[in-house]
């Protein structure tokens, strides 16, 4: 079982007198609250990829483990001078895979290849297509150094060598070392739970049919295959909570159905502070909520809420603000929960081709997209509700707080979305 940490009742509140809050205030409360929830486990290396380590890891032998040859060639014990070097070659291959048994005498050749171990006596080899072969002898001229074209024991990684720290999520690559170096399995955080809870009267399941008249005034359910897909790319376990019309009762049934099979919860929907918007007023009279109002641009106030301890990222129902929202806000409190602890998505300065005159007092993010030219795009329309601007982008582009004027050419801050993991 995944614990649920107790989390302090006021875990959210931004620092008093915080109005419209700027969003590194938002993240420095995240990140101070926030810690690792998930207990440790052991899983075999070759099925561990996507899991964050609970532990450090060392090699359990080294790579390579044995001294061995780089190139189809021939070995022999360098160095060697200019001129024409000569060598009696000996009959037999050193190959991959065994062991050539005897010793290689001085000034003379064995043919080897790729992989095979270095015979006693060879500690250098030169390739193939650089050789004369004559009557027994072997040539070629000019300087080699000792160790040419050979990997050592140990070049890449010695025996106890830290291969990852505590924290780190492993990748396809990582698995490849892992094995090379004989670590059978892994320590590992279990997945954090993630719910995933669409609310609003007017949203339906995907592909549900239009019934009635009444039905044109609905739109489909977008956000949850969008979270529960981001979600799942991020090593965590989707819990998938549904889809709630706004009523103050059934969303509270899915809010207690919740807490019993997540460490935390994502909304989408009737998270602000209008007539219609019950989840943020019944998380306010039955939980602990703290509406921040976010000085950001997609978003509108998002409500960080407690539920019977659990914690849940209210984010507001548009697909593009929910989108951004979660990889500024959720992706962050998400690696810290997750063990990974907080992470900084990496960001370029790229020069723009979109010109923007932007006022003072929030933050923007831009859906964003590089071009051949290697400059950045951004989106045609700022509409948060403009989904295919999502599709359109590789990126966002960061506008700080403070007003600004982008002329085409300018650098501006993009981060693409592998930033994000995505
Ligand atoms: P709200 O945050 O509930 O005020 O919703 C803001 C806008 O987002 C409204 O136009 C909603 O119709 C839309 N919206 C809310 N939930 C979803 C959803 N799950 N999928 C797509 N759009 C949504
Ligand atoms: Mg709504």
């Amino acid at each position: 079982m995944t614990s649920k940490t107790k989390m302090r009742n006021n875990c959210f509140a931004l620092p008093r007198g915080v109005n419209w809050c700027p969003v590194d205030i938002a993240l420095r409360t995240l990140r101070d609250n926030l810690h690792a929830v998930c207990e440790p486990m052991k899983v075999s290396t070759l099925a561990s990829e996507g899991y964050t380590l609970s532990q450090s890891i060392n090699a359990k032998v080294s790579n390579p483990s044995f001294s061995n040859s780089a190139v189809d060639g021939y070995g022999f014990s360098g160095p060697t001078a200019d001129g024409l070097n000569e060598y009696s070659l000996i009959s037999g291959t050193a190959f991959a895979g065994s062991q050539y048994i005897g010793q290689i005498p001085q000034f003379h050749a064995i043919e080897i290849m790729t992989g095979a171990p270095l015979p006693p006596g060879v500690d250098s080899v030169v390739l193939s297509e650089d050789v004369t072969l004559d009557n027994g002898k072997l040539t070629f001229p000019g300087k080699l150094k000792k160790g040419s074209n050979v990997r050592l024991a140990g070049e890449d990684v010695s025996a106890g060598d830290l291969l990852f720290e505590k924290g780190h999520r492993l990748r396809p690559q990582d698995l490849a070392l892992l094995v090379a170096t004989d670590v059978k399995d892994v320590k590992v955080y279990k997945p954090l739970r993630v719910g995933v809870l669409s609310t609003g009267n007017e949203v339906r399941e995907p592909y549900s049919s239009v019934k009635n008249d009444l039905d044109l005034a609905m739109i489909f359910d977008s956000n949850r295959p969008l979270l529960s897909s981001l979600i799942s790319k991020w090593g965590c376990d989707v819990i998938d909570v549904g889809l709630e019309v706004d009523d103050v009762d059934k969303i509270r049934q899915k809010l207690n159905l919740a807490v019993e099979n997540c460490d935390v919860l994502i909304t989408t929907g009737g998270a602000s502070a209008g007539r219609a918007d019950y989840l943020s007023k019944l998380i306010q009279e039955e939980g602990t909520l703290f509406e921040w109002r976010i000085a950001v641009k997609p978003g509108r106030p998002l409500a960080m809420g407690l539920w019977r301890n659990m914690p849940i990222f209210g984010l507001p129902g548009n697909p593009v603000a929910a989108y951004v929202c979660t990889l500024i806000f959720f992706y962050p409190a998400m690696c810290t929960m997750s063990g990974s602890g907080w992470q900084e998505p990496q960001a370029f300065q790229v020069p723009a081709n979109f010109k923007k005159t932007k006022l003072a007092g929030r933050r923007e993010f831009l859906r964003a997209k590089l071009n051949k030219k290697g400059q950045v795009e951004v989106f045609r329309s700022e509409g948060s509700g403009r989904i295919s601007g999502l599709s359109w982008s590789t990126g966002l582009v960061e506008l700080p707080d403070k007003a600004l004027e982008v002329s085409e050419g300018d650098n501006v801050k993009y981060i693409p979305y592998a930033s994000f993991g995505i």
